[in-house]
């Protein structure tokens, strides 16, 4: 029974980050939350506790529908058995693997960290719009789209090999171009927090436009377009904290009144259930490598985006959303 307990203790103090912060209480030298890393060990329990209110308050407002966090919850459970492990090697490997081959070597300073951040959301873009432009790493991202409501534990909805896939992309391009590991770990931090931030449900943060920031930086309201299936919202936002680079290469969406966004995937999900999101998308790209003509065909549904077709009746997301944008358009001339 003891045993138990101390299992619930350990994960609680684990779940909410707990960990340095008790270090720090333990050891009575307070004057440690005047540094970095106390100040870390105060945001990093933030995120966790807000999950919770969020969950609380749905629950107060007779809003709350276990269902609405069943994909989160299980992928939750798997990933902390698994994926968090091969992640955390994935990330030292890239290091080791990498640093001597950095373009120059960078420190720990203001300046390097601003450097570092505007790399690493490059890097950030360049995984998440190969996860949504490629079928087989789709396959590992699709999980965390799967969810059809928003709140903050969408955030722990991913399929497990998709941390290792997300981090070897983004370790190896920050390492090869200079950032510093603890720059690099401290990037990591802040992603991490702001990157579970941007699920915030319409329970906390009705519009969640974060008033003049909205301009500079990727706020829920841009995260919940990405977690849009309209064809307006299909494969947009992809950046994290910084919206530079989606500026850059043209995938930058705002938000608009007169498009509500609908949460989910385009193709129907077996309701409520959570292998269907998890392993859904690997059973399809099988099952059409398997009906495929040919070995050529079958290798390109590996790699060409979603919705391709060897018989050339595509349903990819550019198409459908070059296809509305083009109709808005038309109907936009034709009003005038
Ligand atoms: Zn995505
Ligand atoms: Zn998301």
């Amino acid at each position: 029974m003891i045993s138990i307990l101390h299992s619930i203790q350990d994960w609680a103090v684990n779940f909410f980050g707990l960990d340095d912060l008790i270090k720090i209480i333990r050891s009575g030298d307070y004057s440690t939350f005047r540094t970095l890393k106390g100040i870390l060990a105060i945001v990093a329990p933030l995120f966790p506790i807000l999950l919770l209110m969020e969950f609380l308050m749905a629950c107060l407002y007779r809003k709350l529908k276990m269902i609405d966090y069943k994909i989160s919850f299980f992928s939750y459970v798997l990933n902390m058995a698994i994926g968090r492990f091969i992640s955390i090697a994935m990330v030292s490997y890239c290091i080791g693997l990498f640093s001597p081959h950095a373009l120059f070597k960078s420190a720990f300073t203001w300046y390097w960290f601003l450097y570092g951040y505007v790399i690493w959301e490059f890097a950030h873009f360049i995984y998440h719009f190969l996860a949504h432009k490629i079928r087989l790493l789709w396959c590992l991202h699709s999980t965390h789209h799967a969810p059809e409501q928003m709140n903050l534990s969408v955030s722990y909805a991913h399929f497990f090999l998709e941390a290792p896939y997300a981090d070897l992309i983004r370790t190896s391009i920050c390492i090869l171009m200079g950032v510093d590991p603890p720059v690099l770990f401290l990037i990591m931090f802040v992603d991490g927090f702001w990157g579970g931030m941007i699920h915030i449900g319409e329970t906390l943060g009705k519009r969640a436009r974060c008033g003049p920031f909205y301009r500079f930086i990727m706020t829920p309201s841009h995260h919940r377009v990405h977690h849009g299936r309209n064809p307006l919202y299909m494969d947009t936002n992809f950046c994290n904290l910084l919206n530079i680079w989606d500026r850059i290469f043209g995938t930058y969406q705002p938000e608009t009144d007169e498009v509500p966004i609908e949460y989910g995937i385009t193709r129907p999900i077996q309701e409520n259930s959570f292998l269907d999101a998890y392993f859904g998308e690997i059973v399809l790209l099988a099952k059409d490598i398997s009906k495929a003509p040919g070995l050529k065909n079958k290798l390109l549904y590996l790699v060409k985006p979603p919705g391709w077709s060897h018989t050339g009746e595509h349903k990819t997301a550019s198409l459908i959303r070059r296809s509305y944008l083009k109709s808005k358009k038309d109907l936009e001339t034709l009003g005038k």
